[in-house]
């Protein structure tokens, strides 16, 4: 069975996870975190960035940095990984959700506005498969309406939007090096911070409420509680594992559009475009090659190619049930938003097999597969 995620190794992580371990620094905020950071900053001009143990953390603490609270109201797509909302969803803010637009999973921009008021805190912004949202009309909408932009960039390390990096755009910026994310450490995130404003906070956030970072940067004489937050930072040991993968970024992602160029071939070359939808990256968004989905015309042949793929060996998965319909939210929120677009990829999307161990004779088998369905 190929499945449909395989965390990829570099090899160098072994290397790095020993030299943590004889350093004897293996606790959070060590050197192996410094040089990550160090990374980011040199790579996407993440200047202010914090590793964190998780996306999900990463999206929590800046949940706490913009302040929202009970009264608030955050605008999420509904099509998204529950954190998205959740994080927000915490601080006892009242979640509004919004859809998908029609060519693209990905949020429907022109749908914020309307769903803007006094008690809008924050737009989440979500790059769903790395491809960017239209970060221009967002931004100038947050500005006009004076309301935080979050993205939730866990999808999209390395992608940009008209040449910025993605996740250095919005207020802040959320990552996640899950295994399923194109570089991963097991489970790892990272917050950046773009507003000014907000960096001297977040440090402390980081580090369960207390001022200690300012301490060790020569700053502070001595370190306290001085304010809320968790241990939302990420052990060297972890950062250890991160480094080896972001030195290979470059390697890891000539490999993933190799094959996310060989999927969309491949069905362009079988006519299977006529009958299903291919990925739509628009002309101000990079393909990161996070993942290759595809859209069927109904839920009945995705779920048929589900089985299909699985009996001739791959696993393919669909994601995503609309959060506006979840279990969580019917019972915590009151909107009952009509939400067309996000159901339909809930229903219609479907992720193929996504590593390096899918080749060019597997791509083929699954194109001809999903073939068989239209004949
Ligand atoms: C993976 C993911 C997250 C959560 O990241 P974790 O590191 O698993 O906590 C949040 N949002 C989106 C869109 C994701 O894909």
């Amino acid at each position: 069975m190929i499945s449909f995620n395989k965390p990829y190794f570099t090899g160098e992580e072994i290397v790095n996870f020993d030299l943590c371990i004889q350093s004897g620094h293996v606790s959070g905020n060590g050197p192996m975190t410094q040089r990550c950071q160090q990374h980011f900053s040199e790579h996407w001009g993440f200047t202010n960035c914090l590793l964190t143990s998780s996306g999900t953390d990463a999206l929590e603490m800046a949940a706490l940095l913009i302040g929202a609270s009970a009264g608030d109201e955050v605008i999420v797509p509904s099509y998204t990984f529950v954190s998205s909302a959740l994080a927000f969803a915490r601080e006892r803010a009242d979640i509004v959700f919004i859809d998908s637009r029609s060519d693209h999973p990905g949020m429907d921009e022109s749908a914020i506005e309307e769903q803007i008021t006094s008690r809008t805190k924050a737009i989440v912004v979500v790059h769903y498969a790395g491809v960017a949202c239209d970060m221009d009309k967002i931004m100038a909408l947050a500005n006009e309406h004076k309301v935080w932009v979050v993205e939730d960039a866990a999808q999209a390390i390395g992608a940009t939007y008209k040449g910025k990096p993605l996740g250095s755009i919005g207020h802040v910026g959320c990552f996640s090096f899950h295994e399923t994310k194109n570089i991963h450490c097991g489970e790892g995130g990272l917050l950046v911070v773009n507003d000014s404003r907000l960096v001297d906070r977040a440090k402390i956030l980081w580090e369960k409420g207390t001022n200690r970072a300012e301490f060790f940067e020569g700053k502070a004489s001595k370190y306290g509680w001085v304010d809320t937050g968790s241990s939302f930072l990420m052990s060297d040991i972890t950062a250890s594992l991160l480094l080896a993968q972001l030195s290979a970024f470059d390697r890891i992602q000539a490999q993933r559009i190799r094959l996310w160029n060989m999927y969309n071939n491949a069905f362009i070359e079988a006519g299977l475009d006529e009958h299903i939808s291919l990925p739509l990256i628009p002309p101000y968004a990079s393909n990161n090659a996070h993942n290759f989905y595809i859209i069927f015309p109904s839920k009945s042949i995705r779920d048929e190619a589900i089985s299909k793929l699985k009996l001739n060996g791959y696993q393919a998965v669909f994601h995503y049930l609309a959060l506006h319909r979840s279990e969580y939210y019917l019972a915590n929120f009151e909107h009952r938003p009509d939400l067309p677009e996000s159901v339909n990829y809930e229903e219609k999307l479907l992720r193929l097999p996504f590593h390096y161990q899918v080749e060019l004779m597997d791509v083929n088998r699954i194109v001809t597969t999903i073939q068989s369905l239209f004949l």
